[in-house]
């Protein structure tokens, strides 16, 4: 899979570049390519952002740039194209499973109040939110995607039963996750988990999972 992320502020993806990420990139499991908007800008100043029409608080990102840095690395329109929006639809597990589909992406990240609307209408395929909440830039939700869609490249993740067995692979929170020791500080690792039997191991991590989920997300047991 191979990911291009255009951004005023590419080295914030440096992040990405250790633990899971960092060793998928190093097999080669997906590509991460990371393009400045600013060099794109035809203004002498490489300026990038102007004050709204209409009035209003902040600046807007000004479509020439980020259309030109767009077709510069999608020529073909080869990519699905994501931009990163609070006013997009909220991820959620099953979206990124689909992304996580397609060979090629590529995320346009907002700053300041967002980017002019002529560039979503000509050259963006979906709008996504990470929540209901606004960030100051589409980096961190353009991370979050990334780290998200990536665990799903067959290779990245050791152990693919990893993503069969999560919180949301069935509409359920995660059960409780001990390890050694088995006593710490006075607390005990629940008996069963002991006990080798794997029937009620099961059974016991089923129940868990539904406590949890009524307790913190009833609205996915109504799914
Ligand atoms: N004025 C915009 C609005 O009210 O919808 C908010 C702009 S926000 C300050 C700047 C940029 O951060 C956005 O263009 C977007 O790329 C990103 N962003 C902020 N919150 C986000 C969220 N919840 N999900 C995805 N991207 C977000």
């Amino acid at each position: 899979m191979k990911i291009d992320v255009c951004t005023l502020f590419p080295g914030m993806f440096d992040a990405m570049n250790v633990s899971l990420m960092g060793k998928a990139q190093e097999k080669g499991l997906f590509e991460l390519r990371c393009h400045d908007i600013r060099q794109y800008s035809q203004d002498k100043h490489h300026k990038c952002d102007d004050t709204p029409f209409g009035g209003g608080a902040g600046m807007v990102m000004t479509p020439q740039p980020i259309h030109d840095a767009i077709n510069a690395v999608d020529p073909n329109r080869e990519a699905f194209r994501i931009y990163m929006s609070p006013r997009g639809k909220t991820l959620t597990q099953d979206m990124v499973k689909q992304l996580a589909e397609k060979q090629n992406l590529l995320i346009l990240c907002g700053h300041y109040e967002g980017v002019d609307q002529r560039v979503i209408d000509m050259d963006i395929d979906t709008e996504l939110s990470i929540g209901d909440y606004v960030l100051s830039g589409g980096e961190i939700p353009a991370m979050v995607v990334i780290d998200a869609v990536c665990r799903y490249v067959p290779g990245v993740l050791g152990n693919s039963e990893a993503t069969v067995e999560e919180s949301f692979s069935q509409n359920l929170l995660e059960y409780p996750q001990y390890t050694r020791p088995q006593n710490y500080l006075g607390m005990a690792v629940p008996e069963v988990l002991v006990s080798g039997n794997h029937k009620l191991i099961a059974d016991w991590r089923r129940e868990q999972s539904l406590l949890i989920t009524q307790k913190n997300r009833p609205d996915l047991l109504e799914k």
